[in-house]
Parts: C-alpha cells; structure tokens; sequence
C-alpha cells in the first residue's frame, strides 16, 4: 500500500471516531472539547502514527514496552503525548518511565514506588491513572475497586508522579454503560480525596458512546482508526 493510500484510510478512520464522538456527546450534552482521543496504534508501525500526527492526532497509545519504547524513539520531534495503557510489570518500568506521559494501568502500591523513583531518575513527571478492575477481578490488570483509593493516595505521595484520574476497561459480558457508571461513581471518590485528579479514561473502539454518556474524559481508540489488528502471540 502507498503511504498516500494509508493516509486516506486513517483519514476515513478519524473521521468516523469524530462522527461517533460528536454524536455522543449530542446525545449526552457535552462538547468534544471535554475529550481527549488517544490513538491506540499498538501493533501498527511508527509510519502510521505520523500519519495520524500529520491529521492532527496528539496523544498516541501503547501497551507493550518493548514495541513503545522503538516507536516512541522513532517518532521523537513529532510533539505527541505518550500514553502507556497495557498491564505493566515493574521490570519494565525503567524503560517506559523514559518515554510515557501518562501511564494509565497504575494498579498496585509497588508499581508506584517504582514508577515513582524512576520518574525522578529520569527527571520526568509521569501523570498515572488508577486502573480499576471494574469485575473485580484483578487478573487482568486494574485494582478491586476497594483498592483504588490506596492506590491513589501512593501516587498523590510519590515523588516524580501526578495523579491524573482513573481508567477502566469494560468487563466482558457486562454491558459498558453500566459498568462505566461504576467507574464513574469511583473517580468521583478520587476527585474528592484529590482535587484536580478529573481524568476518566474510558471507552474504546466498541463503546465510546456508553463512555461519552458516562463522564469519559480520554477514549483510547484502536480498531476503529486503524482498523482490525492481526491476531498476535506475545
Ligand atoms: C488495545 C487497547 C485499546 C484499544 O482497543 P480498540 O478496541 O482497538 O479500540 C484500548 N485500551 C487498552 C487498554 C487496549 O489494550
């Protein structure tokens, strides 16, 4: 495929992630202005994120370190904000603290102190979202909601870190909008403990309606801007 021919597909791709947003918050009386979309572009090469720069994307999204840190480094010089949304072993934090602005799967008290110390190595701030498993189920990355204001208060506490808001991922088998309004009754809770900390990451390619409808500040949009990722083995 030509580069030109790639750029008009991710050109189509955005414009039916703007239609569907500004539909959303029609339907739910808010303005896009209240949301930032990060371009999930994990298994895409670093070309199509400079596409997606030059349609005026800002914030990009990764959950591999090994495939964000080449990305990012190739990327450099483009101005984007690197937003780190994949389970995140500490082993890995060292390299991600070096690229990522925002982390958004923050869900354990050692992973802050890590974060936080390699924050200050780096002398970066790192904005982290409390991940909250909204099943309950931690498995899968995300603390029990009974956790997050633990979690939220390390990294109000942690040198080197911001603490930004929340995010979530719809549990499967449970419709998004009711599980979204969970989460959103949970960052309520942080805002109060945390004034300022009014990030609500939420809502993907499948349900960024349900997300809009239910105070959703970052979509984190994959499928729907670049289209079907190819099934991988990690
Ligand atoms: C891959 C991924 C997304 C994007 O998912 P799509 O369904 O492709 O839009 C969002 N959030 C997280 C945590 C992801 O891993």
């Amino acid at each position: 495929m030509t580069e030109e021919t790639r750029r008009d597909e991710i050109a189509a791709g955005l414009a039916g992630v703007e239609a569907q947003i500004a539909e959303a918050c029609r339907a739910s009386g808010r303005t896009r202005e209240e949301l930032t979309l990060v371009a999930v572009s994990k298994t895409y090469p670093a070309s199509d994120v400079r596409l997606l720069a030059g349609l005026g994307v800002r914030d990009v999204g990764e959950n591999r370190d090994q495939e964000a840190a080449v990305k990012a480094r190739e990327c450099a010089g483009l101005g984007l904000t690197w937003h780190f949304v994949g389970q995140l072993q500490t082993n890995k934090v060292r390299s991600v603290a070096g690229y990522a602005d925002v982390v958004h799967s923050v869900d354990r008290p050692r992973l802050v102190a890590a974060l936080g110390q390699e924050a200050v190595r780096a002398g970066r701030e790192i904005t982290c979202l409390v991940q909250v498993a909204l099943d309950g189920d931690p498995r899968r990355g995300g603390a029990r909601p009974a956790d997050v204001a633990a979690v939220a208060d390390a990294v109000a506490g942690a040198p080197g870190l911001r603490l930004g808001g929340v995010m979530a991922v719809a549990p499967l088998g449970e419709e998004p909008g009711r599980a979204f309004a969970r989460l959103r009754e949970i960052a309520q809770a942080v805002r109060e403990a945390h004034p300022g900390a009014d990030v609500i990451s939420a809502g993907m390619s499948g349900d960024m309606s349900e997300a809009v409808a239910n105070g959703a500040t970052h979509l984190r949009v994959g499928t729907a801007l670049l289209g079907r990722r190819k099934p991988f083995v990690r």
